[in-house]
């Protein structure tokens, strides 16, 4: 009897799943709200119906599905197959994989972040890899790493939270996790905008205040979009974001050696006016011996890299496990 994998994306607004046959090809999709005021019970039913409900799309029978991966936002306790923290839901210290059981197929746990990681791996820009980081650079910084084609875990399932890495140790600029100069404080989405942010409410000379009718609206594209204006400002501002990408990016390739490093979240839209500020940074401060192994390349997934990051993390324990 041919085998299957379904992949879980539980998100705060959105639950996505797929089932997909174990060359990974994606058979049919279940998308529904996850009504995550209707708390925790209600939610759980809802990834239940998903996986129901894919299965019946394909005609197949729910014991045909090898194992089911499930990608939520938040920490997670991989063991114990537990969520420690999930910021829009009602699933704190919940054990995910025990509330499922009744399933009767065994799940495979994973944050958000190391499922993307996998997805991309699996599916998008690092079929190729074997030691592959993924950096996801949206309102903060996130990533997964993976080690001979596995994700490192760590100790406590916590390791990967490269956007915490201090950058700037006299920053004054605070991070969400309570420290300064943080990666994805001064290098992230966010940190784009508060740049262009502070510099039109210092009065700078730049057109990036001309093309909102308010500061709050600053965002990446108002910057990207004064850059191509040639506006001075906007330009010094990307530099110095790709200035700060890099240097992370020289500290990852030096610690990992990495072959591979996939840049996905909001900024890959910006990437072309970064890239070689980036790649020059990396140059500068990662050692000869590990750059000249290693490729800087776009996330290919877009949207879909939750859902295929949970497939494929489905996928990453049930084909070893065979
Ligand atoms: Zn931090």
């Amino acid at each position: 009897m041919k085998e299957y994998v379904v992949g879980v994306d539980l998100g705060g607004t959105k639950i996505l799943t797929a089932i997909a046959d174990l060359e990974g090809n994606i058979l049919a999709r279940v998308r529904k709200d996850t009504e995550a005021q209707k708390g925790k019970d209600a939610v759980i039913q809802k990834i239940k119906d998903t996986i129901y409900e894919v299965v019946e799309k394909v005609d197949l029978d729910l014991s045909q599905v090898k194992g089911i991966g499930l990608g939520v936002p938040g920490p997670v306790n991989i063991k114990e197959g537990s969520i420690k923290h999930t910021p829009n839901l009602d699933l704190d210290n919940v054990n995910i994989v025990e509330e499922l059981k009744d399933l009767g197929i065994a799940v495979f746990l994973e944050n958000d972040a190391n499922a993307a990681a996998l997805g991309e791996k699996w599916f998008g820009a690092g079929k190729e890899a074997e030691n592959m980081i993924y950096v996801t650079i949206s309102t903060g910084i996130g990533g997964g790493i993976i080690i001979n084609k596995e994700i490192f875990h760590g100790a406590g399932d916590a390791a990967g939270e490269i956007g915490h890495m201090t950058i700037l140790p006299d920053s004054e600029i605070k991070c969400g996790c309570g420290n300064y100069g943080c990666w994805e404080a001064i290098a992230s989405g966010t940190a784009l905008s508060r740049m262009g942010r502070e510099a039109v409410e210092a009065g700078e000379e730049t057109l990036i205040g001309d093309l909102v009718t308010d500061s709050s609206e600053i965002n990446g594209e108002v910057i990207a979009k004064a850059f191509e204006k040639d506006d001075k400002l906007a330009k010094e501002i990307l530099d110095r974001l790709a200035s700060y990408i890099g240097i992370g990016m020289a500290n990852l390739i030096n610690i990992f050696n990495p072959d591979t490093i996939v840049v996905g979240g909001g900024v890959s839209y910006s990437w072309s006016l970064i890239e070689d500020g980036v790649t020059s940074e990396i140059n500068k401060r990662a050692m000869s011996s590990l750059t000249n192994n290693v490729e800087v390349v776009l996330a290919e997934l877009g949207s879909d890299v939750g859902v295929l990051g949970a497939v494929a993390t489905a996928l990453s324990e049930v084909k070893l496990e065979i």
